[in-house]
């Protein structure tokens, strides 16, 4: 297939290796922002065939394992209170919150529809117009133009029966605190492909101005990958931090604008809890007081200090270390062993673009991993 074959051709990936190696005169370390990119690293074996030139640490990345555990347990509460169709993407029902997962609350009564669009939960209201339907809106900016078009939709069709829960993430201020954190290991960054197809990467310039350190856009093939590693380890072999986009065959330099000016137009910006990570400064997005109206978080009540959430995590995950690349998986006691994709104590381990997962699947020997 044009545009994706070539990009996993494994001769043209050999010659990057060694061009980076070639390069690198020291070890540096890179973060890969996004957790499609860890699967690709560890799949491929990237990470490994490159560890003496380059230690590539895993981001927060990961929709599924950022959302906060607020937002999960209310999710969970609607979907069980009888009158409430809880719909969202497939990847959330088994996420662990603190009183469980959606799919058990499934289980024991509750209504919860995974659908692969907004756009299907729209439909589920306009069918079922004596139920109310809520979507709960999970993911970066990749994800926000959809949900966003969810609602105007909505309005179009005058659904008094639909309405969002929104707890959308943004990256740039995640990376923001990565950077500055005290004991950051970090020295650049190769930027969601995804995320930068949306948003474009304009964005990264005052990021790099303030930060000294070079972000590369960078796709998920592994040709891809290293092409962004290259590119980043280029750049910190001269001492010229910048932005630079190793995925022009998606991501334009200003983005989609039609996908901006959906999100301009539903959202804003505010502080949102990250799961493992805490509240983070501008970091999600919040429905405009003008499609209130649709507003889940408003319609139920569900930040009331009346109905408080228990919003433990579980005591035995690391995920906030794993996600801001403090520790790699392996180095979770539970890894492998109380936490398992089975069993998983922690979300990185049951979403598809969770390191924790990856790491079990890629990287840990085949009895281990019960292959
Ligand atoms: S291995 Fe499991 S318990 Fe440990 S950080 Fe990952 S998800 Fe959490």
């Amino acid at each position: 297939m044009k545009y994706l074959d070539e990009f996993r051709d494994p001769q043209a990936g050999q010659r990057l290796i060694a061009e980076i190696r070639r390069l690198a005169t020291r070890r540096w370390t890179i973060m890969e922002v996004c957790g499609g990119q860890t699967h690709s690293l560890l799949r491929h074996g990237i990470d490994s065939e490159l560890a003496a030139s380059v230690e590539l640490i895993h981001g927060p990345g990961c929709p599924v394992c950022v959302t906060a555990v607020e937002a999960l347990e209310s999710a969970r509460r609607l979907s069980l209170r009888g009158d409430v169709t809880v719909a969202t993407f497939g990847d959330m029902l088994r996420v662990p919150a603190s009183c469980g997962t959606l799919q058990e609350a499934r289980a024991a009564g509750g209504n919860v529809r995974a659908v692969y669009s907004p756009l299907d939960a729209v439909a589920l209201a306009r069918r079922e117009p004596d139920r109310q339907v809520v979507f709960f809106a999970v993911g970066f900016e990749t994800t926000a133009p959809a949900t966003a078009l969810a609602v105007r939709q909505a309005a179009q069709f005058g659904l008094a029966n639909f309405s969002l829960l929104a707890a959308h993430v943004r990256v740039l201020p995640a990376m923001e605190v990565i950077a500055a954190a005290p004991q950051r290991r970090v020295q650049g960054f190769l930027a969601a492909g995804h995320v930068c197809t949306v948003m474009g990467e304009t964005e990264y310039e005052a990021f790099v101005a303030r930060t000294r350190m070079p972000v590369v856009v960078t796709g998920f093939e592994p040709v891809d990958l290293l092409l962004g590693i290259r590119e980043c380890v280029r750049a910190l072999e001269e001492h010229q931090p910048r932005v630079a986009n190793c995925y022009a065959r998606t991501a334009h330099p200003c983005g989609n604008q039609a996908a901006r000016q959906l999100i301009d137009d539903v959202y804003e910006v505010c502080d949102q809890e990250w799961r493992g990570l805490g509240t983070i400064p501008s970091g999600g997005l919040r429905l405009r007081p003008a499609w209130s109206r649709f507003d889940a978080w408003q319609r139920w009540g569900l930040r009331q200090p009346e109905s408080p959430l228990p919003l433990i995590e579980h005591e035995a995950c690391l995920s906030g270390d794993v996600l801001t690349g403090r520790i790699k998986p392996p180095d979770c006691p539970s890894f492998g062993t109380a936490c398992t994709p089975e069993h998983p104590c922690g979300a990185p381990m049951v979403s598809a673009e969770g390191a924790c997962a990856a790491y079990y699947r890629y990287a840990l020997p085949p009895a281990a991993a019960g292959v």
